[in-house]
């Protein structure tokens, strides 16, 4: 027996993937959401969001998700746990495979799958994040203000976030693993030029100390083999994200990074019937409210195409 076609399907649970169920389940489309790997979404590894409009008090993370998914479900929305492990967008239906066991058939598909920060992968990392450990500056940098902080990196992320943090903290440390960055130069330059911002060449990040909370950092100099502890409230880490694409490359256009490509000026891909919206097609503003604009925007294109498609 052929599977059921649904008229929209939504793979991934941030602000994107909500906001598009919110949206799709309003206009009548009875979507179906499967959460991911990380119900959620990378919102849900930060404390306290302050930059999100209409949180006036501030909101953290995880509320604010569980917000987000009850305002979707509060209309119809059918939010599934689940990952998306295959998609066969060959022909029409879209098939996609869940937790490789089951095949849904739809006659749209909402990718907002997000991207995942790129960690270094030490214990104390891991252990610290949320509490000091951050891969954010955007995002937290306000809780520093006026303390030292310190971030890894040597891209035009980590510069432009040590530029954001020298804003707001009285000292920066910009840890560089090797003896030049791979930033451009204008953001090179930026940062050399802030006397907040203490570059440290050649250097890796050994531990981040603190039990409870980030109390500094201790780095080693890859030339000399010296250790150094600075103490430091902040731990920031920019050394890249990776976009959650890996199972539509094969269909969907996308740049060398994996990032999924957009027809400019609206969330639909090279196929028919599938779109991208939020960080999974976002290398630039990677915010919770952008990524819910173009959510809004995802449901929007999906119901103009089922209608121009006459699919009811
Ligand atoms: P990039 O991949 O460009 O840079 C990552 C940086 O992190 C590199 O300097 C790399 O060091 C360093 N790094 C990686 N792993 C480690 C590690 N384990 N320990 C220490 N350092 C590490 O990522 P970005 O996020 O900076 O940028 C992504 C893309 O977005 C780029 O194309 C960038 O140009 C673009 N972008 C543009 C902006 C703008 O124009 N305003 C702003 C932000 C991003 P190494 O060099 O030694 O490999």
């Amino acid at each position: 027996m052929n599977p059921e076609v649904i008229k929209c399907l939504i793979i991934g649970s941030g602000p994107a993937g909500y906001t598009a169920a919110i949206y799709a389940a309003r206009a009548g489309l009875q979507p179906i959401l499967y959460q991911g790997l990380q119900p959620g979404g990378q919102l849900t590894i930060t404390n306290d969001v302050e930059n999100y409009p209409g949180y006036r008090d501030g909101v953290n993370g995880p509320q604010m998700m569980e917000d987000f998914k009850a305002q979707a479900e509060r209309f119809g929305a059918d939010i599934r746990y689940g990952i998306a492990t295959n998609v066969d967008f060959s022909g029409k239906p879209l098939m996609v495979t869940i937790d490789d066991n089951q095949t849904l058939a739809a006659h749209t598909v909402i990718i907002a799958t997000g991207a995942s920060a790129k960690w270094l992968g030490i214990e104390s990392e891991a252990r610290l994040n949320g509490n000091g450990v951050s891969a954010c500056a955007v995002c937290d940098g306000f809780f520093y203000r006026n303390q030292e902080v310190a971030i890894v990196g040597a891209g035009d992320t980590a510069c432009e976030e040590a530029t954001y943090l020298a804003n707001l903290c009285s000292k920066v440390y910009m840890i560089v693993r090797r003896h030049e960055m791979r930033a451009s130069q204008v953001m090179q330059n930026r940062v050399k030029n802030n006397p907040k911002i203490e570059i440290i060449w050649n250097a890796v990040t050994e531990e981040i100390l603190g039990e409870h909370a980030v109390e500094g950092v201790r780095i080693k100099n890859m030339v000399t083999g010296e250790n150094q502890e600075i103490p430091v409230t902040g731990f920031f880490v920019a050394i890249g994200h990776d976009p959650n694409s890996k199972i539509f490359v094969d269909y969907i256009n996308h740049d060398e990074q994996g990032y999924l490509r957009t027809i400019p000026g609206s969330t639909k891909t090279n196929i028919d019937g599938v779109f991208a919206c939020g960080d999974v097609q976002d290398n630039e503003y990677r915010q919770a409210v952008t990524a819910a604009g173009t959510g809004c925007m995802a449901a929007l294109d999906a119901e103009r195409y089922l209608a121009a498609n006459e699919i009811h």
